[in-house]
């Protein structure tokens, strides 16, 4: 075999490095939104209005009622690995546990996969905010005075147009992309039981527009949690919700706690309404899932529940910062807390199951 010709080592040029990296946090329609949707709860936003346009290929809007962003930090905002949630690693677990973001990353990749525009305002400068642009290397490109309501809005249009191959699939797949999205989005609206969150998809046909409610979760009333069934009742209808029933756990061997509801009766065909968070935070726990779902078709053999479950961990038990997208979170004790849970289970579907399995009368 020949030896191939040396190739002299260079650094990769500063846009192309935020093209690439950009696909490890924005990898499709709905982890964008889900990005601004966390911005936007980290701001502190009690009201989270989605607005889709096209399944996605006409743009997204997250506009919040939250914080609203400092004219200071106008200039670094899209920057990659600005953040205004961590300094260091040291502060990680503190910060996993106080906000849903952390890397700088969302917007800097935003702004490498599509076009990125602001606009903001604080309470300090109410009526008058801003209206910014970015470039693709995340540079404040304009700035302009606007009249806004405390908050932000952002907005992403031509979202992948950067990268062609995965522009051509998003185009090929945006209803699929979509339905992703809305899967997401529900996760999020189930969880913030101190927000409302709504989602909108705009279609244009010729000139005429037409906005479709998609789904609109209760308004958060301040100090007064909504609870995970109501929030569930928006997104699925009161009726899913009718056979629900509360969940309270506590292991014994670890400081893990699991709350919140669970079909206790028949169930749907789907798994779609099945939610599990972390602190608050969506997360994916397979094993946790399939303990549930394998204990209740003990039952009902055919059919799958519905649930909102809860874990309280205690900070240093969980890491979040596992996979870029934060989804995949390692659980210390996991097996032990899955173990207790198992028998916890049991007893939940027990007293039904009696009266199921009971001979008939004599
Ligand atoms: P991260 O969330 O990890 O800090 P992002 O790129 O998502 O990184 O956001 C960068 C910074 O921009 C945030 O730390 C925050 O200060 C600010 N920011 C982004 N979105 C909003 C928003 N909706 N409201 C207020 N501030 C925001
Ligand atoms: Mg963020």
């Amino acid at each position: 075999m020949s030896t191939p010709a040396r190739k002299a080592i260079t650094r990769i040029d500063h846009d192309s490095v935020l093209r690439i990296c950009a696909n490890q946090v924005v990898t499709d329609l709905a982890t964008a939104i889900k990005e601004l949707v966390e911005n936007a709860l980290d701001a502190g936003a009690t009201t989270i209005d989605v607005r889709i346009r096209q399944h996605g290929l006409g743009g997204i809007e997250v506009a919040d009622n939250g914080s609203g962003i400092d004219p200071a930090d106008y200039a670094t905002l899209a920057t990659k690995s600005a953040t205004s949630k961590l300094r260091n690693f040291e502060d990680l677990d503190h910060v996993t546990a106080a906000s849903f973001g952390f890397r700088g990353e969302a917007l800097a990749s935003l702004c490498a996969l599509g076009n990125v525009s602001v606009v903001t305002c604080t309470a300090a400068q109410g009526p008058r905010g801003a209206k910014l642009t970015y470039d693709t290397a995340g540079a404040l490109t304009s700035q302009q005075p606007v009249a806004a309501r405390q908050g932000t809005a952002v907005t992403v249009t031509n979202l992948f147009e950067a990268v062609p191959v995965r522009h051509a699939e998003f185009m090929r797949n945006a209803k699929r992309e979509y339905a992703k999205a809305l899967a997401m989005l529900h996760q999020y609206a189930v969880a913030c039981t101190l927000a409302r969150i709504t989602l909108a998809h705009v279609t244009t046909k010729g000139a005429s527009e037409s906005k479709q409610i998609v789904f609109a979760t209760k308004p958060a009333v301040p100090d007064r949690p909504k609870s995970l069934t109501d929030n569930l009742a928006s997104i699925a209808g009161g009726a899913v919700c009718k056979h629900l029933q509360p969940v309270a756990f506590e292991s014994t061997a670890t400081s893990v706690a699991i709350t919140g509801v669970l079909t206790l009766g028949p169930g749907r065909s789907g798994t779609d309404f099945q939610f599990i968070f972390l602190n608050g935070r969506p997360v994916d726990l397979p094993k946790l899932s399939r303990a549930i779902n394998a204990g209740y078709r003990e039952l009902y053999p055919s059919g799958n529940p519905i649930f909102a479950l809860n874990l309280t961990v205690m900070p240093g038990d969980f890491d979040v910062n596992v996979t870029p997208d934060k989804r995949t979170v390692m659980l210390v004790n996991e097996a032990k807390v899955l173990e207790e849970f198992r028998t916890y289970l049991q007893e939940f579907y027990a007293p039904t199951s009696t009266t199921f399995d009971a001979p008939p009368l004599a």
